[in-house]
């Protein structure tokens, strides 16, 4: 069976002092990790030594929130994923949303990032998803499928590491997640998506549901069929939020081995 992951989004928040202790609540709160379940911190560019110094030895992953479409060159401000790599990165997050509508991140820019990331060693965690308005539009399918085959324009299914995650812009950091039935909808449209460039790629491929995830709605969210893990962003910050999703998470995929599926 796949892997499951559930990825911590920490955004533009914390501090030395606040991520050395939001880290050891959640490691307190999960214990050693169940194999079944992979987890990924992403923490703020400066925090990044901090970070790999705190999971030595835990079996938690860094990942960044961003990084360049180059890997190395005259790019100011700008960061390498071969730079966040060696700061021990497995995990890069592309296209998120508010970078989508804050610094105007297209497309074509995602699949150029998601390509170096790969080049750099780096797992791109690959964000997609559609405007309220566009879901009101009926357009769900065709923002969905733009955005993947921009992406997988530039990169190669058949041995790349990556995760794709679908975010619904709607819904992140909202407090109103989609319902279980539009997350399954959705996810199924994705993997459908990427079958017809590559079956085999499709059926192992991991889709994260990310948006307005909480330890209220986890279960219910993550035990949606095509549902591979969560990207969570404002209950990441909340160490009993973050650790009873992570909990529901190895419940669901508990269930999955059970069920042989
Ligand atoms: C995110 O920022 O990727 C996210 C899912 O945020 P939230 O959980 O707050 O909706």
């Amino acid at each position: 069976m796949k892997k499951h992951w559930l990825v911590g989004n920490w955004k533009m928040h914390g501090n030395l002092k606040a991520n050395a202790e939001l880290f050891n609540a959640i490691r307190s709160g999960t214990g050693e990790l169940a194999p079944e379940v992979d987890m990924v911190l992403c923490p703020a560019f400066p925090y990044l030594a901090q970070m790999q110094g705190l999971v030595e030895g835990t079996g938690i992953q860094i990942g960044a929130q961003n990084a360049s479409d180059h890997l190395r060159g005259a790019y100011t401000g700008e960061t390498s994923p071969l730079m966040l790599k060696e700061l021990g990165c497995g995990f890069v997050i592309i296209g998120h949303s508010e970078r989508r509508s804050y610094q105007g991140e297209n497309d074509g820019l995602m699949g150029r990032k998601a390509l170096a990331a790969i080049d750099a060693g780096l797992i791109p965690i690959l964000c997609v998803g559609e405007t309220a308005e566009e879901r009101d539009a009926g357009r769900t399918h065709e923002v969905l499928g733009r955005q993947l085959d921009a992406a997988f324009g530039y990169i190669r299914t058949a041995h790349d590491n990556i995760i794709v995650a679908y975010e619904p812009r709607w819904a992140i950091g909202t407090g109103i997640a989609a319902t279980p039935e539009i997350v399954q909808a959705e996810h199924a449209f994705l993997r459908a998506r990427i079958g017809q460039r590559d079956a085999e790629f499709a059926k192992r491929l991991t889709i994260l549901y990310g948006g307005s995830v909480k330890a209220s709605n986890a279960a219910s969210l993550l035990s949606m069929p095509d549902v591979d893990g969560g990207l969570i962003g404002s209950a990441a910050l909340n160490a009993s939020e973050f650790v009873a999703i992570y909990k529901a998470l190895v419940e669901v995929t508990k269930t999955r081995l059970a069920k042989g599926a």
